[in-house]
């Protein structure tokens, strides 16, 4: 079968690949191993900001896909003492009907002509002269092995990067990602016997509970709850799922109350693959580690990456080359919209993953780090830190001062790495240097701020 596009994955990132290209008039296939009335179920958090939607030009989402609105998140500190507020924009929107969403956006693309291959396992690209020219995948009903032929092959595959993995060294992509740079998740949606609501998401920071992650609970109406927790997948990291039984569903709201769902999976919460694209194949969504590395954050990015790859494909097949150099664009745009942010929060990330109880508790009680601080981080702007006298001798006090430095260090960090993103290559010619250089950041960073 020949396409003008193939997309491999029909999630958040699939489903606005294939909208775009269909929309404009490509032959878009759509290989996706669920069956179709699966799509769209995922083990997620299922927070969603507005303002995701509105980037990718989408309608507001129908009522039956929204479960409840949200107006910003609140971050508990180990002791429970100190409690962030944190209300912006940005950090309000939706409690997801997961699996409605999923369908909602697969109808899109279906409607724009889309063809979808479901209940198919694509098992590797088809590699032809240094290009992606198409994927083979088996058709799970027939058991049968075929071969999908395409000018250009997208990867939204989510974690699994089932396209990524397989692409030859001399593309320049990573084939491979560092579990440190993972984190290992567990969710349960429960119903409570007894209604508990609130319009905030509520994130809770525990370093021995889940060492650089966090435990969360998203009301989503109707005194159902979202809950669960990530732990970072480095060196002798807890189980998800048995740190989930031991801390958080003891908790009274949970008294009585039933599992409509559970599961585990993962979320890559690292800077963007430096280059998501080769002859003939596009990298988006998990797949390309599309994710905000500090709330795990995914299905906006995802979508934004997958709008941003159609349109790129869109004007690569115009002018009629699909290569390296052609679908360059789909990076340069990434890193300008989202990039730059999600690389210099993963600095940041790297400071929390070694921050101990104590640091979080002292640094959230006496503002080492304000509501504003986190919103500007969260955001991804510029901001200077005003460390105070007080929380300066509370550290001295504790006998932490080092991480004052740390924290200055991280901040700095992550200036340099928003300047550094705002020089991407607009060629591939320039990318080896800007490459070198950006290795040298991310290792300075793990070299000032993962040593214990
Ligand atoms: C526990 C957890 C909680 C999260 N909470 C949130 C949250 O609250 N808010 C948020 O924004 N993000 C959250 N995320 C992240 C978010 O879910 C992802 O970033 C987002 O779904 C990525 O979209 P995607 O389209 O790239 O991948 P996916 O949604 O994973 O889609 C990939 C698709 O590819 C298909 N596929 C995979 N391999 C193959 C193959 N070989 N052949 C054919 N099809 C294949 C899969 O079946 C799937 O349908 C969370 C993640 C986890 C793990």
């Amino acid at each position: 079968m020949k396409f003008d596009v193939i997309v491999v994955g029909a999630g958040t990132a699939g489903c606005l690949a294939a909208k775009t290209a269909a929309e404009a008039g490509l032959k878009v296939g759509i290989i996706e191993r669920k069956t179709q009335e699966d799509i769209g179920d995922k083990i997620c958090g299922d927070a969603l900001g507005e303002h995701h939607v509105k980037n990718v030009k989408l309608p507001d989402p129908p009522v039956d896909v929204i479960d409840a609105k949200i107006e910003g998140i609140k971050i508990y500190s180990p002791d429970l003492e100190t409690i962030f507020t944190v209300r912006h924009e940005d950090f309000s929107g939706y409690l997801l009907d997961r699996k409605r969403f999923g369908q909602w956006l697969l109808k899109m693309a279906l409607d724009a002509g889309a063809n979808l291959f479901d209940a198919t396992l694509c098992l590797e690209p088809i590699i032809s002269n240094g290009a992606a020219i198409g994927v083979t995948a088996k058709n799970l009903r027939t058991g049968r092995v075929e071969r999908f032929i395409a000018k250009v092959v997208v990867d939204a595959s989510g974690f699994s990067a089932v396209i990524r993995r397989k692409l030859p060294r001399d593309m320049n992509v990573e084939n491979e990602v560092s579990n440190d740079d993972v984190e290992a998740c567990y969710r349960e949606i429960r119903q409570l016997k007894n209604g508990v609501e609130s319009k905030y998401c509520e994130i809770y920071l525990n370093q021995d509970v889940t060492p650089g992650g966090y435990a969360w609970l998203f009301y989503k109406g109707r005194s159902r709850v979202n809950a669960g927790l990530g732990v970072c997948m480095r060196k002798g990291f807890p189980n998800p799922r048995s740190q989930f039984y031991r801390h958080v569903i003891n908790k009274p709201i949970f008294e009585g109350s039933t599992i409509l769902s559970a599961g585990a999976w993962y979320d890559p919460t690292r800077r963007p693959l430096d280059n998501m694209v080769g002859n003939g194949v596009i990298i988006t969504g998990d797949a390309a580690c599309l994710v905000n590395p500090i709330h795990g954050g995914g299905i906006g990015p995802s979508m934004l990456s997958g709008f941003l790859a159609g349109r790129a494909i869109i004007d690569a097949l115009e002018d009629g080359d699909v290569s390296q150099q052609a679908l360059w664009p789909y990076n340069v745009h990434y890193m300008s919209h989202y990039g730059a942010k999600q690389a210099s929060l993963d600095v940041f990330r790297m400071l929390l993953i070694t921050c101990s109880n104590e640091d979080l508790n002292y640094g959230m009680k006496y503002k080492l780090l304000t509501e504003e601080d986190v919103l500007k981080a969260g955001l991804g702007e510029k901001f200077h830190l005003n460390i105070t006298e007080t929380a300066r001798r509370v550290f001295r006090g504790i006998r932490r001062p080092h991480f004052l430095n740390k924290l200055r260090a991280a901040v700095n960090l992550m200036n340099k790495v928003r300047d550094h993103y705002a020089k991407y290559p607009e060629t591939p010619r320039d990318f080896a240097s800007w490459k070198a250089e950006t290795e040298a950041i991310f290792n300075e960073a793990r070299l000032k701020l993962l040593a214990e």
